[in-house]
């Protein structure tokens, strides 16, 4: 399983290298179904902004998603093999 342990998201501009917070703002947020998820990590591979994550240092951590990078855009609820995602509608930020 890989599950970058990715803090920024930092693409080389012309001021050098830059954080994007690239979950300001989104239309639809995803949401896992504990229950249902199996920690495979299917959606880490396809999120194109590298949103999910895990606690590397804690062998229990579970994948998460930091919704400070999320772009709502749904691929992960399109490619988890066990339909655990669900995308709910932002409320207003
Ligand atoms: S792809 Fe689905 S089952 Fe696998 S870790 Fe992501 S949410 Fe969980
Ligand atoms: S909705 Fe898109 S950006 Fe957000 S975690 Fe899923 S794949 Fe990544």
């Amino acid at each position: 399983m890989i599950v970058m342990d990715i803090k920024w998201i930092s693409p080389l501009g012309d001021g050098g290298l830059y954080v994007l917070n690239t979950g300001k703002w989104r239309t639809f947020r995803p949401v896992i179904d504990k229950e249902k998820c199996t920690d495979c990590a299917t959606c880490a591979h396809y999120c194109p902004v590298q949103a999910m994550r895990k606690d590397l240092k804690d062998k229990d951590s579970r994948l998460y998603i930091d919704l400070s990078y999320c772009k709502g855009c749904g691929i992960c609820e399109v490619e988890c093999p066990r339909k655990a995602i669900t995308m709910v509608r932002e409320e207003v930020m």
